[in-house]
């Protein structure tokens, strides 16, 4: 992964993310960041870490429900630029654009709300986890549908040999994140 090292909050993560076998379903090592949140120093030393690694300050953030949000919020208010949510389906009131995504059975879809975004504008991406990419890239399209431009992606954990990065690195080559596994 780009822009990942070996560092102490990368340490202090490792050792603070709970990983929680066969969640939601067999199979599956769920990283759980909830732990991450009872900690408000190291909620902020993530932050500013996010945001050194920005190579510009982007003109908003957009945050991927729901574990996105909890972060994302911490980022727009440092860095005093614009939250924009996406949200799965049905959870925006006004009025929206969807992207519809294959899941590895099914499918999900992701709204944002219509004329938040001003054209042009360079919006970060963030979201807790990138694991195969369809969630971050179905964040850009919505962001690039509302005439956004891609200003990075940011996460906190990165699960490396899910390749993620192969999905997203088509947008920017500005990808952050934390910690790499
Ligand atoms: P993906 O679209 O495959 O990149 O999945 C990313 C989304 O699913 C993020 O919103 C994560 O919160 C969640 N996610 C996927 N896999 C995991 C995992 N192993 N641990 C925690 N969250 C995950």
């Amino acid at each position: 992964m780009i822009k990942t090292e070996t560092s102490a909050i990368s340490q202090r993560l490792n050792a603070t993310i709970r990983d929680v076998p066969d969640f939601p379903k067999a199979g599956i090592l769920f990283k759980d960041i909830t732990p991450v949140f009872l900690d408000w120093q190291l909620c902020d030393d993530i932050t500013t870490e996010i945001i050194s690694k920005l190579k510009e300050k982007p003109d908003a953030v957009c945050v991927v429900e729901s574990r996105g949000f909890f972060i994302g919020m911490l980022l727009a208010n440092k860095m005093r630029i614009p939250l924009i949510p996406v949200r799965k389906k049905g959870k925006l009131p006004a009025e929206t654009i969807a992207y519809t995504y294959d899941l590895e059975y099914g499918s999900a879809t992701l709204e944002l709300h219509k004329n938040v975004i001003k054209k042009d504008w360079n919006v970060l991406i963030h979201d807790d986890v990138l694991a195969t990419g369809g969630t971050a890239v179905a964040a850009a399209e919505l962001v690039k549908a509302e005439g956004g431009r891609i200003a990075g992606f940011a996460f906190i954990v990165e699960l490396g040999f899910l390749d993620g990065i192969n999905k997203i690195s088509a947008y920017t080559p500005e990808i952050v994140s934390i910690i790499s596994y």
